[in-house]
């Protein structure tokens, strides 16, 4: 069994349902029409029933005759966005040569620290690395660049329980990189002011993205 979420969240898809799920089973893409939970990570314990304000969620045995298949469409959505996996070292490797090519191209000497999905380092480089890993952390855990938080953003995908405050730093400079629902990694760059780490970032994530195996 698992819960699914139904036609009535077309069109409202105001996540509370996401905010008090415990397993982080319940996302959505931008362009979706609404938010989809994965069967196989659901735990059944009912919480997005309570919170939705529109009714749209229920069991699969118990949805409504005319929604019975959107238990495909909630299957399907994770379907089409598999998990995607993590930035490789390799990976990392091109993007620190990116940002140093911009870098270098601007007159700037920067540092940047690029980390997999889990958070651990995979590339750091130069004096301000640390500021750089965690401008990256910040970004990697929100799901967001870091110019674009404010103090009472709230992470995109990941538990407010994830989150290592500690590593935080909501500092222009932090760039997560994202496809479909996956979050593969982030880059931070420090030592530079905002509007070149920035770009530095862009440079990073550009290249990860023209360099893409899929
Ligand atoms: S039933 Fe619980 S685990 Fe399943 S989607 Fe709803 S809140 Fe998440
Ligand atoms: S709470 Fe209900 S309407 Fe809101 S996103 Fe979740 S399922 Fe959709």
């Amino acid at each position: 069994m698992t819960y699914v979420i139904a036609e009535p969240c077309i069109g409202e898809k105001n996540g509370a349902c996401v905010d008090v799920c415990p397993a982080g089973c319940i996302h959505t893409t931008p362009e979706a029409p609404q938010n989809y939970i994965d069967p196989a990570v659901c735990i059944e314990c009912e919480q997005c029933v309570l919170v939705c304000p529109v009714n749209a969620v229920f069991l699969d045995q118990e949805l409504p005759a005319e929604w019975v298949h959107f238990t495909e469409v909630n299957a399907g959505f994770f379907q089409t966005n598999k998990p995607l996996g993590t930035l490789t070292s390799a990976e990392a490797t091109g993007m620190v040569a990116a940002v140093a090519a911009y870098a270098a191209r601007s007159g700037l000497t920067v540092s940047v620290t690029v980390l997999d999905r889990e958070g651990s380092i995979l590339t750091a480089e130069g004096a301000d690395a640390e500021e750089a890993a965690r401008r990256a952390y910040t970004a990697l855990m929100y799901g967001i660049a870091t110019h674009e938080l404010q103090p009472t953003s709230k992470p995109l995908w990941r538990q407010p329980s994830e989150i290592d405050v500690s590593r935080v730093l909501m500092t222009p400079g932090g760039y997560p990189v994202i496809e479909g629902v996956e979050t593969l990694g982030a880059v931070g760059v420090a030592g530079a002011p905002a509007a070149q780490v920035m770009l530095c970032c862009q440079a990073a994530v550009e290249f990860r993205f023209s360099h893409s195996p899929l």
